[in-house]
């Protein structure tokens, strides 16, 4: 069978070794972290050590790190009214979300919905802190949730630039930063987040393991899992030990190769979008005007929908995936293109490509050499429809 060309890397990325081996390591290891024998000790060990590692992936101290089963679960931690800033213990009363966010953040968490409001994106999708600025009426105790950057344009966020909005109005603000680390510099103190949402399975660690990362002073009174006083009593429950060792050693090695690796995405990613352009120059690639990761590209061709494009891509051996959404059966246009303005017609047909750290020349000539056939394809079809 010919080599599949993987490029579906925001959706989750492959296993990176070191994760794998930390992974198996761990599932060797019988004890419980919280027993207080060797056995337990050891197990608390390997998850104190991933707690280093991914605190060091930030630049957060170990113990501001809560571990979680992902990103889906560190928003809906962070997103409560009962966050305690220091002696402050009042609820919060605003929750604004940008309109581009994952849905894990779109839906609020556990603020109710007439408290939720949603701030506007430019045409290019970026937050426009004009309008956030307007929104954050004085005598409210807003928390705010800005992405670092979006899942399905790769636009990145001016999440700093935020923060000091957001602070000088009192508001706390929560990024979720899951699609950054491994591409971008994510550094916690420098963002300027009170709250930061990780994933494991985005940077090259196995699936179910994410991190909420807390400022210092912050404390969560509503954890979302009540038991155990597992991690410092936020999430109770025994903790998924081999996958937080593997999440720990792939953020290890995501911190120490990022640069090199992202350097190759974007040389990568411009080979692609120039290839895509060459072959059809009416295609639309979405968030070009604004700053975006180096390893995404989410394009459309007016009248091609998306589904059709990513079943051809699939059977030329190449994974991408459509910037649609798919529910109860009906594909609904992505939320982020309608957000920006697109047409719904032309966002139906929105085709994602993200790339990382193991891909290769050879993934690009694949998707390319698909397009091409794709193309040709839809320029035959059009023609016979003409006739
Ligand atoms: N936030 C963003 C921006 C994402 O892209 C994703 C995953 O697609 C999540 C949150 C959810 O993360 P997880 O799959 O770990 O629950």
């Amino acid at each position: 069978m010919p080599e599949r060309a993987y490029l579906d890397w925001n959706a989750t990325a492959p296993l990176r070794p070191e994760a794998r081996a930390a992974c198996v390591a761990a599932l060797d290891l019988i004890g419980n972290p919280s027993s207080v024998h060797a056995d337990g000790r050891a197990a608390l060990g390997l998850v104190e050590a991933a707690r280093a590692q991914v605190a060091a992936l930030v630049g957060a101290e170990p113990e501001r790190v809560v571990f979680t089963s992902g990103g889906t679960e560190a928003n809906m931690l962070a997103l409560t009214p009962a966050i305690e800033n220091g002696a402050d213990r009042r609820p919060r009363d605003l929750l604004l979300v940008s309109a581009v966010e994952h849905p894990s953040v779109r839906g609020g968490g556990r603020f109710s919905r007439q408290q939720i409001v949603e701030v506007p994106v430019t045409a290019a999708g970026v937050v426009n802190l004009d309008a956030l600025r307007r929104m954050l009426k004085p005598g409210t105790r807003p928390l705010v949730s800005i992405m670092l950057a979006n899942n399905e344009t790769g636009v990145i966020q001016p999440v700093s630039e935020a923060a000091g909005i957001v602070h000088e109005a009192g508001g706390l603000l929560h990024v979720d930063a899951v699609q950054g680390p491994g591409r971008i510099a994510v550094d916690f103190r420098a963002l300027g987040a009170d709250l930061l949402t990780l994933s494991g399975h985005k940077l090259g660690g196995p699936k179910g393991a994410g991190a909420l990362v807390l400022r210092e002073g912050l404390h969560i009174a509503a954890p979302l899992i009540t038991g155990g006083g597992q991690e410092r009593g936020l999430r109770a429950g025994t903790e998924n030990v081999a996958a937080i060792a593997g999440f720990g050693a792939a953020a290890e090695a995501a911190a120490r190769g990022w640069r090199a690796e992202a350097a190759d995405m974007a040389r990568l990613r411009e080979m692609l979008e120039t290839g895509l352009k060459i072959h059809k120059p009416e295609a639309v690639i979405f968030g070009a005007a604004a700053e975006r990761l180096p390893n995404t590209t989410l394009f459309a061709l007016p009248k091609v929908k998306a589904e059709t494009a990513v079943i051809a891509f699939d059977l030329e051996g190449v994974a991408v995936s459509s910037g649609a959404a798919c529910s109860s059966g009906k594909v609904q246009p992505s939320h982020v293109l309608a957000a920006m303005g697109v047409e719904a017609a032309l966002a139906r047909g929105a085709v994602r490509v993200s790339l990382g750290a193991s891909s290769r020349e050879s993934d690009i000539d694949a998707f390319l050499n698909a397009w091409k056939k794709l193309s040709e394809s839809l320029g035959k079809e059009r023609r016979g429809l003409a006739a």
